[in-house]
């Protein structure tokens, strides 16, 4: 029986047997032991699967990634040590030096770094498309050596929702696969693999863990790209691991495993990014209750954009779930049940209208972090965005009288007060 997705919240990826425990144990050990060394051959071979070491694997991250396996719908997932350790393994998996991948412009600004600035270094190249972009130009932008295509289903922070059908459509037409971070939508309000997404990625720091106690990432396979079809251009899954006793991916695990148990024995045997088995327990007691939470913080970003639309000292309003928002149809499309808690909005008045809102404000912190229980504000302008000039914020769509407000859990009438005496205040 297919549960629906608050029961998999609950209760995925761990069924404890008789006497075990009701709670996901810490296994918090770095290592585990074998009768006879053959036992421990037949692990390293990949002929049997057990636990040896647990940057490779570890029990109890095992469980959480079951769980988001799950959420999402897929056939493999693993945890990382952070958001950006889980895009880094999801692209660099399949991509190296003289690849290309064509990923949308709108992305976290960490993203944009890892893509633009340290894995060019390494030799990959990257092109950079409008969301928004027609078909075309989309089409344009792929060369014979593209191995994916990145996007945000909301982008942190523009709020940009991300067509799949259009780029997964295109992604297939090429041959390649296409790799979805879903952070800000979460699993609750969206599944990418149901539009043609292949490979989804998370920051499981923001609302997964949902109370801000714990840095972590997941990759999750939806098992659906059929590597063979274009083995030529995936090598590191289609042909023999040199580095892994000759194994191949594909031949050994099928579409379903492939993906994802190349990136644990090969990129986290060597690259290490894993999460600590207590931080993978404090994001699994976030994931219990995801399903309630996400709910809470919709109600509470549509209560507050929709004030913040009315009021008259707000120049614009950016939420994809409010009624006349650029991306209303597209999140309707893809999240009718609800997006996020972030919303943003411009003030009248400028930059220092901006900055005087945030001197008042009481119940929102000011921090870089969203996504949590508490409700917190960033002005990007004074802040991540602070070695831009005005011209340059306008540029990359962050004006400098933009305030970024994570709602949290709070009553949405304490948040919109908060909100209102912060106004009256400029
Ligand atoms: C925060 C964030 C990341 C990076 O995650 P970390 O856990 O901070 O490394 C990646 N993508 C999105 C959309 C994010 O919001």
């Amino acid at each position: 029986m297919e549960q629906h997705i608050g029961t998999k919240c609950v209760q995925g990826g761990y069924t404890p047997a008789n006497g075990e425990p009701r709670q996901i144990p810490i296994i918090q050990s770095t290592t585990f032991k074998y009768e006879t060394s053959d036992a421990m051959a037949k692990l390293f071979d990949l002929e049997e699967s057990g636990y040896f070491y647990t940057r490779l694997a570890n029990p109890t991250s095992d469980a959480v990634a079951a769980k988001i396996c799950e959420l999402e719908g897929g056939t493999a997932a693993m945890l990382t040590s952070s958001g950006q350790a889980a895009n880094f393994y999801a692209v660099f998996n399949i991509a190296g030096c003289g690849d290309h991948v064509v990923a949308s412009s709108s992305i976290y600004g960490g993203t944009y770094n890892l893509f633009a600035v340290t894995m060019k270094r390494m030799g990959i190249e990257f092109t950079f498309v409008s969301p928004d972009c027609s078909e075309e130009e989309l089409n344009a932008a792929f060369k014979d050596n593209t191995k994916a295509v990145f996007g945000e289903t909301i982008a942190n922070p523009a709020l940009t929702v991300f067509d799949f059908e259009k780029f997964s459509k295109a992604a297939h037409a090429h041959g390649v696969p296409l790799i979805v971070d879903n952070t800000f939508a979460t699993p609750v309000n969206c599944r990418p693999f149901e539009f043609g997404v292949d490979i989804v990625t998370h920051s499981t720091t923001k609302y997964m863990d949902g109370h801000g106690a714990q840095v972590g990432g997941a990759i999750v396979d939806s098992g659906n790209f059929d590597w063979k079809a274009s083995a030529d251009k995936f090598p590191g899954l289609c042909t023999p691991d040199d580095s892994y006793h000759g194994v191949t991916y594909v031949e050994r695990f099928g579409n379903a495993g492939a993906f994802i148990t190349k990136a644990t024995v090969q990129l986290m045997r060597d690259f290490g990014s894993i999460p600590s088995p207590q931080n993978a327990f404090i994001l699994n007691l976030g994931l219990e209750s995801l399903h309630v939470r996400m709910k809470r913080h919709c109600e509470n970003g549509l209560a507050v954009a929709d004030f913040l639309k009315k009021h008259d000292k707000i120049e614009y309003v950016n939420y994809p779930s409010l009624e006349g928002d650029k991306y209303y149809e597209l999140a309707q499309k893809y999240m009718p049940n609800g997006t996020c808690g972030v919303v943003s909005f411009g003030l009248k008045g400028g930059r220092k209208a901006a900055e005087e809102f945030m001197k008042h404000l009481k119940i929102a912190a000011i921090e870089t972090h969203v996504a949590d229980a508490r409700s917190c504000a960033l002005h990007p302008a004074s802040a991540t965005h602070r070695q831009m000039n005005d011209e340059e914020l306008v540029a990359c769509g962050v004006y400098p009288n933009l305030v970024r407000l994570s709602c949290g859990l709070e009553d949405s009438e304490d948040l919109i007060a908060d909100v209102a005496q912060a106004l009256e205040k400029i």
